[in-house]
């Protein structure tokens, strides 16, 4: 399967097979109106298979949501065609509103404009907790 390559944007490579509309709805791609080419279960040596999205526009990715979701998708920035630079993903430290917290007896459900933070406190099992109640959820 071949798609045009894209001129300026961004290529996100190596997101696990299935997830790539997770990736689209957590990243808000869908309020983009550029083109966007979602390719889902693409042969990859090093995994098997693979999702891969190539957005066709220049922009700042979130790469905490990004490194959220799959530390191993590749980022790719490409201008003129050219990849000019992949960024490293890595589990972000701190989820700062990228998730809330669903303790209903937690201050951010009864303080609405407080911000919704998430610490890691466990790499290996990817566990975060709010600073607020401390729940993992
Ligand atoms: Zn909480």
């Amino acid at each position: 399967m071949k798609i045009d390559s894209i001129q300026n944007g961004v290529v996100l490579d190596h997101i696990t097979a299935g997830m790539a509309l997770r990736v689209y709805k957590d990243l808000g791609l869908d309020k983009f109106d550029c083109s966007i080419a979602v390719l889902q279960n693409v042969k990859s040596n090093k995994m098997g298979k693979k999702d891969i999205l190539k957005i066709d526009k220049s922009y700042d990715i979130n790469l905490d949501v990004l490194g959220y979701i799959d530390p191993n998708i590749t980022v790719s920035i490409i201008r003129d065609g050219q990849t000019v630079e992949k960024k490293k993903l890595a589990l972000p430290q701190k989820l700062i509103n990228i998730k809330k917290c669903k303790n209903p007896r937690c201050i951010t459900s009864v303080e609405t404009d407080i911000p919704h933070i998430f610490k890691l406190t466990d790499e290996e099992n990817r566990v975060y907790r709010c600073i607020y109640c401390e729940a993992d959820k």
